[in-house]
């Protein structure tokens, strides 16, 4: 007999009366503020490109030199033969930027921290997380032989309840550096302090803070004067701020060694082409010369806060690149993206499940290679916008 997809064709019906159905737009162009997708020439601020480093003409040249050198396809996972030098030098270049004496490069961020959470938890352990941790954090826990546990947003209270009501081992306590749909910063001192006390790994995923935060853009745990005794395993994704794709764990020796015997999507999977990897490297070169794109994403950060507070916007309390306006239900994100589609300017209408139910937003998310002009822009289409009495 045929199978029969009737609940298939129920789910995608349902999806739609909520309007939760989602579709990819067709991008006609490289990543940057003014764009063309779907045919229409419109004003970006969904980008997570927070340096503005996607489309650097030396990124690119880079890319170029390491494909003629060495083809596109890696050909097999790092530890067949795999392994190019441009990953030893992107690996290399890591951990020195981040303070530490190794980094483990992983194909994607996902693949990263499904790897660490994997490897680092067992049977009979406890694992802690932020209950606004990032979906492949969530599926990780979900994945690992120990039992999870998700403590209130930001709740040191509520994590230290959650770890005193388990009797098994607390094993690890993890975050995401900068909170992804929020913008808002995890309290690394308090995590730190509570995962010393209870012998625990801290694990920290900085996807949206590498690049972007601290003095030299090493990120959160440099921003709030940490080392790597406090945040042992360190997580960040380098198509964010780096511009480029992947993600890295950087960590001691030891733990570097571990997860390379032990991390299945390190070992499972073929390694990121080797260009990829050199535009890698010199994405960081960039990160540590151009410092004027901290700088300049930083004034971005601040214009649009003061405009936004100006126009009264319901914004939630974050004071990084990622600017979510809350306005609740499904329908309304759809229709305030859409108000603003029609002026011209694309920010994402963000719903359950990326976020829970009744908390749709809109995500703006500002770049160094926005202009002040562009903000202006913004602030200016989202003026039209009636976001207290608007259905
Ligand atoms: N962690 C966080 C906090 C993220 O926001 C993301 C991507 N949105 C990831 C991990 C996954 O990274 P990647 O896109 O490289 O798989």
């Amino acid at each position: 007999m045929k199978k029969d997809f009737k609940h298939i064709r129920n789910f995608l019906a349902q999806q739609q009366q909520r309007y939760l159905y989602r579709s990819p737009r067709l991008n006609h162009s490289p990543q940057q503020p003014d764009m063309v997708i779907d045919g229409e020439k419109i004003l970006t601020f969904c980008s997570n490109d927070y340096l503005g480093l996607a489309n650097h003409p030396e990124l690119i040249q880079a890319f170029q030199q390491a494909a003629a050198n060495y083809g596109v396809g890696s050909g097999a996972a790092h530890l067949i033969n795999g392994h190019n030098i441009e990953h030893q030098r992107l690996e290399e270049a890591l951990a020195a930027f981040t303070g530490r004496e190794r980094a483990l490069l992983f194909s994607t961020g996902y693949m990263a921290n499904l790897g660490a959470i994997g490897a680092l938890t067992s049977k009979g352990e406890s694992l802690y997380q932020d209950r606004l941790n990032h979906a492949s954090l969530m599926d990780a826990g979900r994945l690992s032989d120990a039992k999870m546990w998700r403590y209130q947003h930001s709740d040191m209270n509520n994590l230290q309840q959650r770890i005193a009501r388990s009797t098994d081992t607390a094993s690890m306590i993890v975050t995401d550096g900068v909170f992804s749909m929020d913008g808002d910063c995890a309290n690394l001192k308090e995590l730190a302090n509570i995962a010393t006390e209870h012998q625990s790994w801290l694990m920290v995923d900085d996807a949206h803070g590498f690049g972007v935060l601290g003095e030299t853009g090493a990120g959160l745990v440099e921003q709030e004067g940490l080392s790597s005794d406090d945040v042992p395993v360190l997580i960040a994704t380098l198509g964010k701020g780096a511009g480029t794709a992947g993600a890295f764990i950087a960590g001691d020796h030891d733990l570097i060694e571990f997860l390379i015997q032990s991390a299945r999507t390190y070992i499972f999977t073929t390694a990121m082409p080797p260009a990829i990897a050199a535009a890698g490297c010199k994405s960081l070169e960039l990160m540590q010369k151009e410092t004027w794109r901290r700088n300049h994403l930083q004034q971005l950060i601040t214009q649009f806060k003061q405009g936004a507070d100006q126009l009264g916007l319901p914004m939630m309390p974050s004071d990084t690149a990622i600017q979510p306006i809350l306005v609740g239900g499904s329908d309304k994100a759809l229709c305030y993206s859409q108000q603003l589609l029609s002026q011209g300017i694309l920010v994402t209408a963000i719903r359950p499940p990326t976020v829970p139910a009744g908390e749709a937003r809109l995500r703006i998310t500002l770049s160094a290679a926005h202009t002040t002009q562009h903000v202006e822009q913004l602030l200016s289409a989202l003026g039209k916008l009636n976001f207290s009495t608007e259905k």
